[in-house]
């Protein structure tokens, strides 16, 4: 089924300038903003400039230039933020939440920069 895109999702408003973020670096064709509803005391998610609706529409999709380019965004809001252990930082987790069971909440693809703590497990216990 081919990817549907709502241009009308809050990171598409974001990148349009409708609604503000708090910015914390911005490349060609990517974006980084703190998560308004942080878990963790870095969170940060990065977010491809162009429409795509999550991590396996951007994969297939994404020119090679968009896909180094977040990737290295996700690499230069470690460092920036201090969480990269190559750069004396402590770790961190990077997490993308793809469709209904991944819980994805917003429909344009992000990924979650979480760090500045133990993280715990990467998943919660069955209930
Ligand atoms: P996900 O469940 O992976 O789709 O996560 C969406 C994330 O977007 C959540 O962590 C929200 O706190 C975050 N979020 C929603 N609206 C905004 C906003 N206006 N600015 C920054 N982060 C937001």
């Amino acid at each position: 089924m081919p990817y549907a895109y709502d241009d009308q999702n809050v990171f598409a408003k974001i990148l349009r300038g409708e609604i503000p973020c708090r910015k914390v670096l911005e490349t060609e064709h990517s974006l980084a903003f703190e998560d308004i509803g942080a878990q963790a005391p870095v969170h940060v998610l990065v977010i491809p400039k162009g429409a795509y609706v999550n991590f396996d529409h951007f994969g297939a999709e994404a020119s090679d230039a968009e896909i180094i380019d977040l990737t290295r965004a996700i690499a230069a809001v470690c460092k920036q933020t201090g969480v990269s252990p190559g750069d004396g930082g402590d770790g961190h987790r990077v997490i993308t939440n793809t469709g209904r069971a991944g819980v994805q909440e917003v429909q344009h693809m992000h990924v979650h920069v979480l760090g500045g703590r133990i993280l715990g497990p990467m998943l919660p216990a069955r209930a």
